[in-house]
């Protein structure tokens, strides 16, 4: 069993611990929270032990009925692995912390690269694992990215991938953030960080990206666009990124217009929270002219991370295989969405072992 703690119990901590605790090879030992909030009574009622991430607020949870089993530094002397999941920057405050208690870390998107030893995506660089001790998954648009690029260069060669991001404003649950009306360009420099990102799993894909921001919460939408060094069909293309696990081909009869249906569809099948793991890319949407691939695709920001979090913690801490350790995870979360609606839908052949 790998014992891990979960530092940061927001968006993403949350669905990590959960993930976590799905596994049959991991435990979750306990979350660590910065206030006795609503998430923390959350934390308590899901069963985790809860920590506090400050050590001088422990008496703030005690205070407001919340009970903790310690503070952050008893949760890191009591596991294998922390898994960092605090607002972007303060991962990188967190690093001393962690090494001073010689506990292998995982770091979110939002930190720096240069934060862990490598950064992770189960898809795109599983191997990278092998020499680190911390790994730090990238981004939610990163992940959705590098799990299309990856098949498509290793199949058809990249020349150049182009993609325009329009970025969610905001999680639903936060209420300070925008634009509230409005499409902004967010970078407004241009090629936008998203592609360096990229590059950090796959250093060897020409990717240049632009990014917007638009008022609403449910998902990202990515336009792409892909030079390849060899023309494919645009069934090929379905019939390749349909057979990747974490990509759900949304079937042109299924009706599903946009980020509500997407999300209407998740919650109703009894995904958690409504959650998806899976890129969805609109089937009709994969177009070919000459060597130029377009789609759209969403990425479901809260959700995309969360399995490759659960790997990340198996390729840096044991060695099994990448595709045993996809496989695993996508069994036990019940990744992998295959729509009744979709031509011959229902079977998928197996991922390939190579890492
Ligand atoms: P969040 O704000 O929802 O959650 C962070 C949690 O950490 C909060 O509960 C906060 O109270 C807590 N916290 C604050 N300071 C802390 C401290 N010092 N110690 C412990 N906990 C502390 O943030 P999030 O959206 O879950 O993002 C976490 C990381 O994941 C960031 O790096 C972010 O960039 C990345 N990420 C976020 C998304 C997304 O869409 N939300 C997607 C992919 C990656």
């Amino acid at each position: 069993m790998i014992r891990v703690g979960v530092n940061g119990y927001g968006t993403i901590g949350k669905r990590v611990a959960d993930a976590v605790a799905a596994q049959p090879d991991m435990e979750v030992v306990g979350v660590a929270k910065a206030s006795p909030n609503y998430g923390a009574e959350a934390a308590i009622r899901r069963g985790y032990d809860l920590y506090a991430a400050i050590a001088d607020r422990a008496d703030e949870f005690e205070a407001a009925g919340l009970g903790v089993a310690g503070t952050l530094t008893d949760l890191l002397g009591a596991v294998d692995v922390v898994v960092d999941c605090c607002p972007s920057g303060i991962g990188e405050r967190n690093r001393a912390t962690y090494a001073a208690h010689d506990v292998p870390a995982i770091y979110q998107g939002g930190e720096d690269a240069a934060v862990a030893d490598a950064s992770f995506n189960a898809r795109g660089s599983y191997g990278a694992a092998r020499d680190a001790d911390s790994l730090r998954v990238v981004s939610c648009n990163s992940t959705g990215l590098s799990r299309i690029l990856a098949p498509l260069d290793e199949t058809y060669g990249i020349e150049k991938a182009r993609v325009t991001l329009v970025r969610r404003g905001g999680d639903p649950s936060e209420t300070d953030r925008g634009p509230i009306n409005d499409v902004v360009p967010d970078p407004k420099t241009v090629p936008s960080h998203h592609g360096p990102d990229v590059n950090t799993i796959l250093p060897d894909v020409d990717v240049d990206t632009a990014a917007l921001k638009a008022p609403v919460t449910a998902m990202h939408t990515h336009s792409v666009n892909v030079t390849l060094e060899e023309e494919p069909s645009a069934a090929a293309v379905r019939d390749l990124l349909a057979d990747e696990s974490r990509v759900f081909m949304i079937p042109e009869r299924a009706g599903i217009d946009g980020a509500g249906a997407l999300k209407d569809y998740a919650a109703d099948i009894g995904r958690p929270r409504g959650d998806l793991w899976e890129n969805c890319v609109w089937a009709e949407s994969i177009s070919v002219e000459g060597r130029d691939l377009y789609l759209f695709q969403n990425v479901h920001q809260e959700a995309d991370v969360v399995p490759e979090n659960v790997d990340a913690i198996r390729a840096l801490m044991t060695d099994t295989p990448r595709a045993e350790s996809v496989a695993r995870t996508d069994e036990s979360l019940g990744v992998g969405l295959d729509s009744l609606l979709s031509d011959g839908g229902g079977v998928r052949s197996p991922l390939t072992a190579d890492d």
